[in-house]
């Protein structure tokens, strides 16, 4: 039986394993954290089950939109208030929405990923950080930093973002000028960083809509939401938002303090929705995302020298889409390659 490795368990890869379900192919997943979905990414306390990387999976009227729906109807949430608009000067506008259906699930967006993956057959190992691949005479080894080896496979997909994959590219024993190639074009790949913070009120928050986003560029937010507009997310008599500082501001406070982070975007909060009870959240959460969005798509050519010889990779970054929806599709595509 042909066999695959895929490196990271995020939507891209979660959807390549998903469209290799009904094949004769051994799948194994590795991924380095505990949970799977990658950026796509949801945690959960007291009660609240918040969004901290993508809010939602926007996917319009194609093949994403059909999968999201065959993954089953229970639980699947669709966000129904609109997404308003802010300038640098904080003034809010209606605005900036469309009819395309925004989709999370009451118990988060992992789900996503989860789904997926429950309709495989495909072996997942968590907490598993790839550290070294190597070329053989008949496919591919893997191993952990530490020299561990996981076997060998006929294929590999990558699709941790284009500079970890990059990062292993360098560091991969293959003696071929495609190597190289693939490694330069994936380091090529530039990226925007954001931190996250999650502030969470024990009061209601009512407005008009579901989501604010900068539309100038010119202020330190970039989006800030209302959790609570996804059924299960929040209970009754509480607020969660989540604030998205704008990619400059993040990349210039990326190491600050997470008490800084949270107090800033917590200013800006109180001075947006002009609430000072925003000012003094009751628990708060961040996130740094160094690799938050791609910027670009890598250069197709080297990626499709590459797939011929058995290396694939697959992710937004290889969609030229930062969006969950481009990342499946990606994995999706990748994974019809190596069928
Ligand atoms: C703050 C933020 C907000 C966003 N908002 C939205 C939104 O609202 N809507 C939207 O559609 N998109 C949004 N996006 C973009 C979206 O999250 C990504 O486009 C999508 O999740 C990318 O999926 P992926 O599978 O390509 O990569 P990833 O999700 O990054 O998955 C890669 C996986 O590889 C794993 N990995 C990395 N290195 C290794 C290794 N060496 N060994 C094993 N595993 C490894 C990682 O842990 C990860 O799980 C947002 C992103 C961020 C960060």
């Amino acid at each position: 039986m042909d066999s695959l490795a895929i490196v990271g368990a995020g939507a891209a890869g979660a959807a390549a394993a998903y469209r290799l379900r009904d094949s004769d192919r051994d799948v194994t997943v590795f991924e380095k954290s505990r949970g799977v979905c990658g950026r796509a990414a949801t945690r959960r306390r007291d009660g609240c089950h918040y969004d901290y990387g993508a809010n939602y999976v926007k996917p319009g009227d194609g093949p994403v939109a059909d999968l999201v729906r065959d993954l089953g109807e229970d639980g699947l949430v669709e966000i129904g208030e609109p997404v308003w608009t802010f300038d640098g000067d904080g003034t809010v506008a209606p605005g900036r929405d469309s009819d395309e259906p925004k989709w999370t699930w009451e118990t988060g967006l992992t789900q996503l990923a989860k789904r997926l993956f429950a309709r495989t057959d495909a072996t997942l190992r968590k907490e598993t950080r790839v550290g070294t691949l190597a070329r053989t005479e008949t496919g591919w080894t893997l191993a952990e930093t530490d020299g561990r080896r996981f076997g060998e496979f006929d294929d590999v997909l990558l699709t941790p973002p284009a500079p970890q994959t990059a990062d292993l590219l360098a560091d991969a024993h293959w003696d071929d000028d495609r190597r190289e190639t693939l490694r330069e074009a994936a380091a090529d790949v530039s990226y925007r960083s954001i931190v996250t913070a999650v502030l969470h009120y024990p009061f209601e928050l009512d407005r008009e809509w579901y989501g604010l986003v900068n539309t100038d560029d010119a202020h330190a937010v970039g989006w800030l939401s209302r959790e609570a507009c996804k059924d299960g997310h929040v209970p009754a008599g509480e607020a969660l938002l989540i604030v998205q500082m704008a990619p400059d501001w993040s990349r210039e406070h990326y190491d600050a303090p997470a008490s800084e982070q949270t107090a800033v975007a917590a200013e800006h909060a109180a001075d947006l929705l002009d609430d000072d009870r925003l000012l003094d959240p009751d628990w708060t959460d961040t996130q740094g995302w160094r690799y938050a969005l791609p910027d670009e798509a890598v250069d197709s050519e080297p990626v499709a020298a590459a797939s011929e010889a058995g290396l694939h990779v697959a992710g937004d970054w290889v969609a030229g889409e930062a969006r969950v929806h481009a990342a499946v599709e990606s994995g999706l595509a990748a994974a019809d390659r190596i069928r």
